[in-house]
């Protein structure tokens, strides 16, 4: 029986499409979850409005007013003033510039809330109560529509004077690289984001069916009953090249499909190029690699872990992790759940 009291807290993943929040323990369990789509298009006001609405449910939920959660954590993608809890930027939430989260939400309800990136709320679970639990310093990465990552060092979370550490998805891999929506040249997430996956993949598909006119190819070898003179990716991508998505590549692969893999162990060399560059700068303890597109799981993981040993300086006794993550969805709502005690105390 825990007769101990345990401190509750409200983490929110504040995404392009769901609004996600849980009501933790500090322990890290999730009490009760409540999920509300985002409808982005109706501007930061609204958003706001729904946000403080959830929270005043949530805590209505329990019964004694001593166990109300005194502080709410806000992560959202973007450039995030964690000091005073503004929203300068957010590509999932279009609208939303200079937006005072923090001010707005305490306002309308007696809570402390405290906002910050996503992909740091996803290092900060992870470390809390995930696969990095009990490390001193853990590197975070998050595989979506952008790349983000996290920074957690000597148990601190590394947020940098202006707010933007660990942005992993804007270092270069490749000085001459395609140009990024950020401005600089050849970024990871160039690379590795998830419309520049399917570019790829669609990209390659188009050489095999040149190349492979009139002879079967390794790949057709993998194809179901139906003869046809694509692969799976192929056949489905045909008409409508656009609902091409990571999750189709990888269950492409999941059925044998060789350009499927190949496209997902490429992606793992472009972040293992990336991460062995984050090993030499921080020489982490352990790497957590996270978001939808992580989802490629082991043929990802080792191709990564492969590109990694292959670019960093190797001693004898080099100590490195580098898992997946144990959180998953859970992730970016506990840590954010915990933004009170790395965000607040900096
Ligand atoms: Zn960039």
């Amino acid at each position: 029986l825990d007769v101990k009291r345990l401190t509750l807290s409200i983490g929110v993943d504040l995404g392009g499409t769901n609004i996600k929040f849980g009501l933790v323990t500090s322990d890290g369990r999730i009490l009760k979850r409540l999920n509300i789509p985002t409808n982005a298009e109706e501007g930061p006001e609204a958003i706001t409005s729904r946000i403080v609405k959830a929270i005043i449910g949530l805590r209505q939920c329990l019964k004694h007013n001593s166990d109300l959660p005194q502080a709410v954590g806000i992560g959202s993608a973007g450039l995030v003033n964690h000091r005073q809890g503004i929203i300068h930027f957010s590509p999932n939430l279009p609208g939303w510039k200079d937006i005072p989260l923090k001010k707005w939400i305490e306002d309308e309800v007696k809570v402390k809330v405290f906002v910050g990136n996503d992909a740091n709320a996803f290092a900060l679970g992870e470390f809390c109560f995930g696969a990095g639990k009990g490390s001193n310093s853990l590197f975070g990465i998050t595989l979506g529509t952008g790349i983000g990552g996290g920074i957690i060092y000597n148990g601190k979370l590394l947020l940098g004077i202006n707010h933007a550490a660990g942005e992993v998805g804007h270092t270069s891999i490749n000085a001459f690289g395609p140009k990024c929506r950020c401005g600089n040249y050849g970024c990871l997430e160039r690379y590795v984001g998830a419309e520049y996956i399917v570019e790829r993949t669609i990209k390659q598909l188009k050489n095999h069916h040149s190349k492979h006119k009139t002879k079967n190819s390794e790949i057709l070898s993998c194809l179901s009953n139906r003869p046809s003179r694509e692969t799976r990716i192929g056949r489905q991508c045909r008409d409508v090249p656009q609902a091409l998505t990571p999750e189709i590549i990888s269950l492409a692969a999941k059925k044998g499909d060789a350009l499927a893999k190949t496209i997902i162990a490429e992606t793992g060399m472009y972040i293992g190029v990336g991460l062995a560059n984050v090993v030499s700068m921080i020489d982490p303890e352990i790497i957590v690699i996270g978001g939808g597109v992580s989802g490629f799981g082991k043929l990802l993981l080792n191709s990564i872990k492969k590109t990694v040993s292959e670019r960093i300086m190797n001693f004898a006794g080099r100590k490195l992790k580098i898992v997946l993550s144990k959180l998953k969805d859970d992730a970016a709502i506990l840590g954010a759940s915990q933004f009170e005690k790395f965000l607040g105390h900096e």
